[in-house]
């Protein structure tokens, strides 16, 4: 066995830093530790806290241009070190190394995209005996910790959002995948003002000490529904903003006019990307009966066809189950849907070998109120469900605790907004999912979350509105 790579460190105020206690990071198309670094105390916790309040002071005075200015060269340096943070991004996270590479371009692209929004003070009344304004300031320092699936992506829009807007940061990446945070931070080292992004690698309760420090403004996390529930709750001890991106159970309403071999493709993929590790993935398929038994077949030949492997073979689309637990998970929720009688179209079986692999899974003929049907799987199999009334279709999409996204599909586009407009989501999309962008809202309804990133909503809930009321004559 090679020895682990141990070239990372923390940035706290512009300087590497290491701890005495590490992290081990395993690749998981293999199962093996390929890397160690550092996991942060509460002392190092104090110290880039500090270091945050400290750059504040003067990176809240700067304008909005300069800050602009900032965060370009930010996503210059991700274009610059596009290859090798993709390199290990995939290693360490599985994903296929031409998502990594996407993901890391996509990362600079938003944040380039959300740091053009103006964010203007408004005059909400202004005529002879009063003015009054509102304007948003910066709230100090965020903290903002992030999840497994999409290091980079997940924490560029929490990260631009907070320094473009004035506050500084302290960054937070999982502890299954901090290396390409942590490599892209000493990339960053040159490019902010030593204290104005701190970055942290650690475990889960370096996130808990984080939500309760009181030298902490504002959380912004993304994760599951159980630790934002916790978040929350630990944020309340001293009033925290919070900003809570969770879990999905996305569906996706096929209408019976389709041609179900065109949509299948289009269909797979917004399932089945990062082998289904995505929030936004699609996790539930309603299916008009005219239609079922066609499209049921096209996705199983897709399945069929797709490509698993280690992410850094070329030809791979499909790559690992990120970690053991979530593996363990998810052959659980396969298992218990083997039990209860659904057919299984396609995949369904465990490959011998390294690694945390499960090929694409078709999943047909299931109950409602089975696991795949009800909980966030959050990997690679779909259960495929059959309606007759559209009416019966909109009420099963959302009857789910999950509010995040979903879809309707048909030849015309038209009536399928009409029935989207009535998806209990915070996106509801057309002929597509998944597509977001820098200026466009996104985050969930209900309990997929609170708050909204992106766009002038997203920027604006790292600010606190003040109002500034004057009375036009003398005191
Ligand atoms: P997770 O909730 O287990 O962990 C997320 C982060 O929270 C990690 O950094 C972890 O160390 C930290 N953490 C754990 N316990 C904590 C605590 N008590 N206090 C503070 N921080 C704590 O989530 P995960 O398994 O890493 O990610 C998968 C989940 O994330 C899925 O549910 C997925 O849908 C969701 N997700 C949501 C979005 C979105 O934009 N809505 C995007 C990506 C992923």
């Amino acid at each position: 066995m090679t020895v682990p790579r141990s070239d990372f460190a923390h940035l706290i105020e512009g300087e590497s830093v290491t701890s005495d206690e590490a992290l081990e990071v395993i690749n998981p198309a293999t199962g093996e530790v390929f890397a160690r670094c550092p996991s942060a105390s509460p002392v190092e916790l104090d110290r880039a806290v500090a270091a945050a309040a400290r750059a504040f002071a003067d990176w809240r005075e700067r304008s909005f241009e300069e800050r602009r200015t900032v965060i370009r060269r930010m996503a210059r340096v991700l274009r610059d070190h596009q290859g090798e943070l993709a390199e290990l991004l995939t290693l360490e996270q599985g994903k296929p190394l031409g998502q990594a590479r996407d993901e890391i371009a996509r990362a600079a692209a938003q944040s380039e995209g959300m740091a053009q929004i103006p964010i203007e003070p408004e005059t909400l009344l202004d005529d002879d005996t009063r003015r009054i304004e509102l304007r948003y300031y910066p709230l100090g320092v965020v903290g903002i910790i992030t999840p497994w699936n999409a290091p980079i992506n997940l924490a560029a829009g929490p990260l631009t959002s907070a320094l473009y807007t004035g506050n500084t940061a302290v960054l937070k990446p999982s502890p299954y995948t901090p290396l390409t945070t942590l490599k892209l931070a000493e990339h960053l080292r040159e490019v902010f003002p030593p204290g104005v992004l701190n970055v942290l690698a650690g475990g889960d309760a370096l996130g808990a000490w984080m939500t309760a420090h009181p030298g902490i403004a504002k959380i912004s996390f993304t994760g599951s529904v159980a630790t934002g529930k916790n978040v929350m709750a630990s944020a309340a001890g001293t009033l925290k903003r919070v900003t809570l991106e969770l879990g999905g159970n996305d569906a996706a309403i096929v209408l019976d006019d389709v041609d179900p071999q065109a949509v299948a493709p289009k269909l797979f993929f917004a399932s089945f990307v990062n082998s289904g590790q995505v929030c936004m993935a699609i996790k539930r398929i309603y299916a008009h009966e005219r239609i079922y038994d066609a499209l049921c077949s096209a996705l199983a030949a897709q399945a069929r066809k797709a490509r698993m492997g280690s992410g850094l073979d070329p030809a791979t689309e499909l790559g690992p189950i990120q970690n053991a637990a979530q593996y363990e998970r998810v052959i659980g929720i396969l298992e218990d849907t083997r039990r209860s009688g659904a057919r299984i179209l396609a995949g369904g079986e465990v490959p011998a070998g390294r690694g945390y692999f499960l090929p694409p899974t078709i999943v047909a003929d299931i109950d409602e109120d089975s696991r795949l049907v009800q909980e966030e799987q959050f990997g690679p199999i779909v259960p495929v469900l059959k309606y007759r009334d559209i009416d019966d279709a909109v009420r099963r999409a959302n009857d789910t605790r999950y509010g995040l996204s979903g879809s309707v599909w048909s030849r015309d586009p038209e009536r399928a907004a009409a029935i989207a407009a009535r998806l209990e989501v915070g996106t509801a999309w057309v002929n597509q999912h998944r597509a977001t962008s820098a200026t466009v809202p996104f985050g969930g309804a209900k309990e997929s979350g609170i708050g909204r990133q992106y766009s002038v909503l997203g920027l604006k809930s790292y600010m606190e509105p003040r109002v500034i009321s004057v009375l036009k004559q003398a005191a």
